[in-house]
Parts: C-alpha cells; sequence; structure tokens
C-alpha cells in the first residue's frame, strides 16, 4: 500500500516510511491510498483467527509489501500477549439493557492506547533494524499517551524516548506510569509549565532542523498512520463476534483526537456493517457543535474527570474531512487555512447531511459523567472510568433505532482515574495486581523550565553520554 497526503503536495510514501514520518510534508497527513475490502466471505473467514491472527490479517494490505503477513502475525502476538486477557486482548461484556461494553484497558498500561502504541513500538524497531537506523522520539503527554509510548519504546535497541510531561499536572498513577519504568532508553522530564509549554517545546525541536537531523527525531502521536490501522482491528473482532446474532451495530467512542472513531470510521469503509458511529465528547464538545451545525469553530479548553478528551482541534478529524470531500485535497487546504486564520470553518450543507448519515454526537458533562459512573456501578455493579462513561451516557441519549445494538468503548480501567471513580460510588478501584506497588516504586525523572535551549542539552548529553552522537 501506498500512502497519499491529505493535502496533496507531499512525496507519496509506502507503509515503512510511513511508520516513521510525523506530519507530511505540505502539513497534511498521511492516508491509505484505498481501502482494502473485506467480504462476506471474508468476514467468515476471519472468525477462526486469534485475534492476533486477526490482527495480522487486517494489518497485510495495510502494510505489504513492505511487511509480510507472516511477520505481522509474529509481531502482533509477542504484542498481545502482554495483555492481562491474551489471548482475547478485548472482551466484550453485555450490560442489562443489552449494549455491550468493550473493554480495551487490558492492556500494560491500562488505556486502549496500548491496542496501537504496542504494535507501533515494535514496526520501530522492525523497519529500523532492516535500515540499520535509529531514531530519538520526543513527545508531550497529558496522560495516557506518554505511558503507552514508554511502555512501548522501553528497552529496544534502536530507539531512544524522551517524554515531557507538565510537572504537577497529569495524575499520579499516569506519572508514576512513565517515571517507575526502569530502562536504559527512557527519559522522562517533568516540564515546569502546562501541557501546551510541553508541545511548544516539542514543536521547537522538530523545526530545529540540524539538531533534528543529528538525533533522528521521530514522533509517536496519535497522526501516525499505523495507529489508525492498528484499531481498525478491534472494530471487526466485535463484527466478526456479533453480526451473526445483532445484525445492526453501532459504536460508541470517546472522543478527543477522533483518532478512535476514524479507526471505525476505516472498518466501515473496509465493509465491515456498521450502521452509525455515536461521537461521545465531554464539556470540550467541538466536535458535537460540528456535528450539530456543520462549523467547526475552537473555543477554549476546559479540565473535566475525562482529561484525555480536553481537546479542542482533533488533528484526526483532517482524515475524515478528506474523505467527506470525496478525497478532494484542495477543498481540505481551504478548510485548514481557515481554520488557522479565523479559527473556524464551514461544509456546505450537503456535506453535513451526509456526515450526520453516518455519525451522531453527543456530550456529557461532568455531573453526568458521575452520574453515569454511579447508576452503571448500581445496575451492573461494575466500575467505569470517566471517558467510559461520557460514552455510555452519549449511548444513552443517541436517538438510533431500537434495533440497533450500541457497542461502547471502555477505553481507560477505573483505577487509572481513581479519585473520579470513588467520588461516584464510595468505591475505590484497584489496579490490577502487577502495578499493586506502583505507588512505592522508585521514580527517575530529570525537571526542567519551559527552556527548548536547556531541553536540547539535555537531550545531547544524554544521547553523548551513550554513545549515541558525539
Ligand atoms: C486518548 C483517549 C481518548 C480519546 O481518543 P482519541 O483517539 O484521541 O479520540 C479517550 N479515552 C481515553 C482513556 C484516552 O486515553
Amino acid at each position: 500500500m501506498n500512502y497519499i497526503s491529505t493535502r496533496g503536495r507531499a512525496p507519496v510514501l509506502s507503509f515503512d516510511d510511513v511508520v516513521l514520518a510525523g506530519l507530511a510534508r505540505d502539513g497534511g497527513l498521511y492516508v491509505p491510498e484505498t481501502w482494502p475490502q473485506i467480504s462476506d466471505q471474508g468476514l467468515s473467514t476471519l472468525r477462526g483467527l486469534s485475534y492476533a491472527e486477526l490482527a495480522a490479517r487486517i494489518l497485510a494490505p495495510f502494510a505489504e509489501p513492505a511487511i509480510s503477513e507472516a511477520e505481522l502475525t509474529m509481531l502482533c502476538e509477542d504484542a498481545y500477549r502482554g495483555f492481562d486477557t491474551y489471548p482475547d486482548p478485548a472482551p466484550l461484556r453485555r450490560l442489562s439493557c443489552g449494549t455491550y461494553l468493550l473493554e480495551l484497558f487490558h492492556g500494560p498500561t491500562l488505556a486502549f492506547k496500548d491496542f496501537a502504541l504496542q504494535i507501533l513500538g515494535r514496526l520501530f524497531d522492525l523497519v529500523l533494524a532492516r535500515r540499520g537506523e535509529r531514531v530519538t522520539i520526543i513527545g508531550a503527554t497529558s496522560g495516557d499517551t506518554g505511558s503507552a509510548a514508554i511502555e512501548a519504546c522501553r528497552d529496544r535497541e534502536a530507539i531512544d524516548i524522551f517524554m515531557l510531561h507538565p510537572k504537577g499536572r497529569v495524575s499520579e498513577v499516569q506519572r508514576r506510569q512513565m517515571t517507575a519504568v526502569v530502562a536504559d532508553n527512557v527519559h522522562n522530564i517533568a516540564i515546569e509549565g502546562t501541557f501546551d509549554d510541553c508541545q511548544d517545546l516539542v514543536k521547537a525541536l522538530f523545526s530545529d532542523h540540524p539538531f533534528r537531523d543529528r538525533v533522528r527525531l521521530a514522533a509517536v502521536n496519535s497522526i501516525n498512520w499505523a495507529r489508525i490501522a492498528a484499531q481498525i482491528v478491534y472494530y471487526v473482532h466485535v463484527v466478526r463476534r456479533l453480526a451473526e446474532n445483532e445484525r445492526r451495530l453501532a459504536f460508541v467512542v470517546p472522543t478527543g483526537n477522533f483518532g478512535n472513531v476514524f479507526a471505525a470510521y476505516g472498518a466501515a469503509r473496509m465493509g465491515m456493517p456498521i450502521e452509525a458511529l455515536i461521537v461521545a465528547s465531554n464539556r470540550n464538545d467541538i466536535l458535537t457543535r460540528f456535528f450539530a451545525t456543520g462549523t467547526m469553530e475552537i473555543g477554549p479548553v476546559f479540565a473535566t474527570l475525562s482529561p484525555s478528551m480536553d481537546i479542542q482541534v482533533s488533528s484526526n478529524f483532517e482524515r475524515y474531512l478528506f474523505e467527506l470531500h470525496g478525497r478532494d485535497a484542495g477543498a481540505v487546504v481551504s478548510l485548514m487555512q481557515g481554520l488557522r486564520d479565523t479559527h473556524a470553518f464551514s461544509v456546505a450543507p450537503a456535506r453535513l447531511e451526509q456526515a450526520r448519515r453516518t455519525f451522531l454526537a453527543a456530550r456529557c458533562d461532568d455531573a453526568g459523567t458521575s452520574e453515569t459512573i454511579r447508576s452503571i456501578y448500581e445496575t451492573e455493579g461494575i466500575l467505569i472510568d470517566p471517558h467510559t462513561a461520557v460514552g455510555v451516557a452519549a449511548a444513552r441519549s443517541a436517538k438510533v433505532a431500537r434495533d440497533i445494538t450500541k457497542v461502547c468503548l471502555a477505553t481507560a480501567h477505573p483505577a487509572k482515574f481513581p479519585d473520579a471513580v470513588e467520588v461516584a460510588t464510595n468505591v475505590r478501584p484497584l489496579l490490577p495486581s502487577r502495578l499493586a506497588d506502583l505507588l512505592s516504586r522508585p521514580e527517575r525523572y530529570a525537571t526542567l523550565g519551559a527552556d527548548a535551549g536547556a531541553l536540547r542539552q539535555l537531550i545531547d548529553q544524554t544521547l553523548a553520554a551513550k554513545g549515541i552522537t558525539q
């Protein structure tokens, strides 16, 4: 498969190049030239595969010829063996109301991001070993991405990873999942500033071209195509399990960057029978407003109980805009120009109508989130995390036909957000036993001011001390 940019002015890349590439050179995002198709007959042959085999089968058309299905099978087997519920890393649970929860939080760092990052870390390894190259990954995190990326890259020969988090502004569990990792190639840095300061530092280092080339800087953020491809797998997994009995399915996806729900859209484009996608937002409801009005308008970011969705600009939405406009890169360029210049853009009424044939959107504020956590505990006896609760609330309010079965994505383990869960239920969720001592493990991290020069120096010194650069 070859990959093209949503803005139409960047070189066409192969899969191995796209794994290492961040943003396309024209500012766009890479997408596959075509959507591979899974036929009805194909679907029945998928039923007998393990999750890892299914993942390899779905990823193969995206990765070939750079990487073969046999290589992918080994890679996926290795990636999903580390999940607590292996061999089924994504168990489905039926609630008494008939709605399903798809539990995506049994990976090493207890959020769905492990599904893609455990694959991506290994793809990096494979591609770099083949080329005899190495990379320095730098990222900024407000929570779940940092720990999932660190866990995926730890102890990998060809990678050093520097992860910035805003000092004192991530939850204790989230911080310790990063800083308690003992590995020579993992470097945590607490920045005296906000998440935006961290992101600005990352951008500053990426735009310092001599530095960027010297240390071979790479990124792991959610615009990486391989992350989307790996997330398509669990939607196909649900369809193959449920489609025989539950003929009409809708997925409910708690959304921030539009990455996870775009993967669901991808599964539909690959031929999976999916009736609707319900986009669930917290108080940061830019997407809900878009699907109501056709206008995307950037507002302020509010802190909520579901912090991994406290985002205004959903970077992956550009991929959907590209599809919605019949893959017209010129249309995407002018919408994105509008977003930059006026902090807003609108799509034509016919486009909005088309979008609404697939997507529904609903928002849920903190009070509703808390109430949903409480009521699910009361009626089902289970604890759900605040992100999952935003989805469950959206599932309850979304108006879809009665014969459509809803599948809500449970994106994080409740113990990742123990305070919010305890306030709602009076029960403090416990970490899985392998992490029971997390809060007493020693932490290791550097602290820096929000200063690009100091950060560059720290990275240079660290790599030089390891003999990687001079
Ligand atoms: C990242 C994250 C989300 C949002 O996912 P997107 O792909 O950015 O839409 C939702 N829930 C949790 C727990 C997350 O970590």
